[in-house]
């Protein structure tokens, strides 16, 4: 299976501000899913994410202790 890791952080509204960081998804290529779960294990449903080309703002902490580095051989490091 191959996964891609994504950004993206909730859209304005959903959540707090204090809690719109930037979350880690790992995204199997072959699916399409409904709802993503992050590295932390937040979930977010259709309409409630805003995709990032790149990490942007406050990151969460979590994911990013969680995702694979950038040089990782494992698994592919995040994109743009
Ligand atoms: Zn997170």
């Amino acid at each position: 299976m191959t996964v891609r890791l994504v950004v993206a952080r909730p859209l304005p509204g959903t959540v707090g501000e204090s809690r719109r960081v930037v979350h880690v998804f790992p995204v199997a290529v072959e699916t399409t899913p409904e709802r993503l779960t992050a590295y932390c294990g937040a979930a977010f449903g259709p309409g409630e994410l805003e995709l990032l080309e790149r990490p942007v703002g406050m990151p969460c902490v979590n994911c990013l202790r969680r995702a694979p580095s950038p040089g990782s051989a494992e698994q592919p490091a995040i994109e743009r």
